[in-house]
């Protein structure tokens, strides 16, 4: 018998690197929760965390901001708790998940 070793099959995850901010409690919004906040502008709903191999419940919804680029903003994902209280970490998460502005004058807080 012939060792083919291991049948590598690779997937394709994409992903985006997100930091978790720190310190956002003081940010708040018109919404319900940020999570209402984020599934009201995404029109998404999400049935996991949205870090890449995290199938906790999506519970809050969190402050990051992206990485790699200069965008600077804060946005809305949905986290498990779990996630959430990785303040000042950075997380991986699936991009197919849709970023929402945490700001409020571009969202729910528009007049
Ligand atoms: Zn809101
Ligand atoms: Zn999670």
């Amino acid at each position: 018998m012939i060792f083919k070793g291991h049948s590598i099959k690779k997937i394709e995850i994409t992903n985006m690197r997100v930091y978790n901010i720190v310190n956002t409690s003081e940010n708040t919004c018109a919404c319900d929760s940020w999570l209402d906040h984020w599934k009201k502008f995404s029109r998404q709903s999400a049935s996991y965390c949205s870090v890449n191999g995290c199938y906790e419940r999506p519970e809050v919804g969190g402050h990051v901001q992206k990485t790699g680029n200069f965008d600077k903003n804060w946005y809305i994902v949905p986290l498990c708790k779990g996630c959430n209280a990785k303040n000042g970490a950075y997380l991986d998460v699936n991009d197919s998940i849709k970023f929402v502005s945490a700001k409020v004058d571009e969202t729910c807080g528009r007049a």
